[in-house]
C-alpha cells in the first residue's frame, strides 16, 4: 500500500512523501527543502528509501544532500540527461525504465520541455488502489505547463502527449500550486469551455479557503487544460494555427507574457 502526502513548501511548492504503512518504508518526490521531509518522515517512524527526481531545478532537487546525510542508504533517481545536475544523483533513467516502491511498479516517461532531461514517474494501479499516480514535476501543471526553458514546443507537445494515454482517472501530482493564475489564462483562450468555467470557480472557492487544488486528473487536464488540447478545435481557433507545435507555441508564448 502506498499513501502519498503532500507537503507545501517554499512560495508553491509541493513535495510529496511516499509511505507503505506495512513495511514503514518512504521515499519522496521532488524535495525542494529536507527539513519539512525529515519532519514528516519522523512523525511517521519511517525509512527513507528513495528520492525520486523529475529534473535539476533547486526547487526539485534542494533537499536531497541533507536526506542522504540523514538516509545514506536510500536511493537518488533522476533522468539520464540530467546526469552531474542532480545532487547525489545514483540512478540514471530513461523513456520505459522502471522504478519500484511498495511493491508498486512506477514507469519512467522521457518527456523533455521544460528542461533537457526532465521525467516523470508513473504508478499504475494496482488491486489495492484502482487509480494510477503521475508524478510530473514541471511538466504538466493543473490547468497549465511548464515554461520551455530548455527545450522547444514540439518536445513539449510530445511529452504532454504521453500523459494523454493515461486513464483519465490517473491523479496528477505536480510540483507546483499554480492552478489559479493558470486557469485565469485558461479562460482568455477557451472563455466559452464550460467545464473551464466550472473549474475555475471550484479552484477560486478551494484557493480562497486556502485548499490545495493538487492532484488533479488526467481527464480533468484533457478537458479544460488549453496546453493539452492543442487539438481541439476552440484552442486552434484562438491560436491561428492547426499544426500541434504552432498551437502550442502561441500558447507558451502567451503564457510567459500574461
Ligand atoms: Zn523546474
Ligand atoms: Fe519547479
Amino acid at each position: 500500500m502506498m499513501n502519498i502526502i503532500r507537503i507545501p513548501v517554499l512560495e508553491d511548492n509541493y513535495i510529496f512523501v511516499l509511505h507503505d504503512p506495512d513495511t514503514n518504508e518512504g521515499a519522496v518526490v521532488d524535495p525542494a527543502v529536507a527539513k519539512p521531509v525529515l519532519d514528516c518522515l519522523e512523525s511517521l517512524g519511517a525509512k527513507l528509501v528513495a528520492i525520486f527526481n523529475t529534473h535539476h531545478h533547486l526547487d526539485h532537487v534542494g533537499g536531497n544532500k541533507e536526506l542522504i546525510e540523514a538516509f545514506p542508504d536510500a536511493v537518488v533517481y533522476g533522468g539520464k540527461e540530467d546526469r552531474g545536475r542532480i545532487p547525489r544523483q545514483q540512478v540514471f533513467l530513461e523513456e520505459g525504465d522502471q522504478v519500484e516502491f511498495s511493491g508498486k511498479k512506477g514507469k519512467v516517461f522521457f518527456v523533455p520541455g521544460h528542461t533537457r532531461a526532465h521525467i516523470a514517474y508513473y504508478f499504475a494501479p494496482t488491486k489495492d488502489d484502482d487509480k494510477g499516480d503521475l508524478f510530473c514535476g514541471d511538466t504538466l501543471f493543473a490547468g497549465g505547463c511548464g515554461r520551455l526553458f530548455e527545450g522547444t514546443p514540439a518536445q513539449m507537445v510530445d511529452s504532454l502527449d504521453k500523459f494523454r494515454t493515461l486513464p483519465d482517472d490517473t491523479r496528477v501530482w505536480c510540483a507546483h500550486e499554480y492552478t489559479l493564475s493558470n486557469l485565469k489564462f485558461a479562460i482568455t483562450v477557451d472563455g466559452n469551455n464550460l467545464y473551464l468555467l466550472d473549474r475555475y470557480e471550484e479552484v477560486r472557492i478551494a484557493r480562497s479557503q486556502d485548499k490545495p487544488t493538487i492532484p488533479s486528473l488526467i481527464g480533468i487536464e484533457k478537458k479544460t487544460n488549453p496546453f493539452m488540447r492543442w487539438d481541439s478545435e476552440s484552442v486552434k481557433l484562438a491560436m491561428g494555427f492547426e499544426q500541434p507545435e504552432r498551437v502550442f507555441a502561441k500558447l507558451r508564448g502567451m503564457k510567459d507574457n500574461f
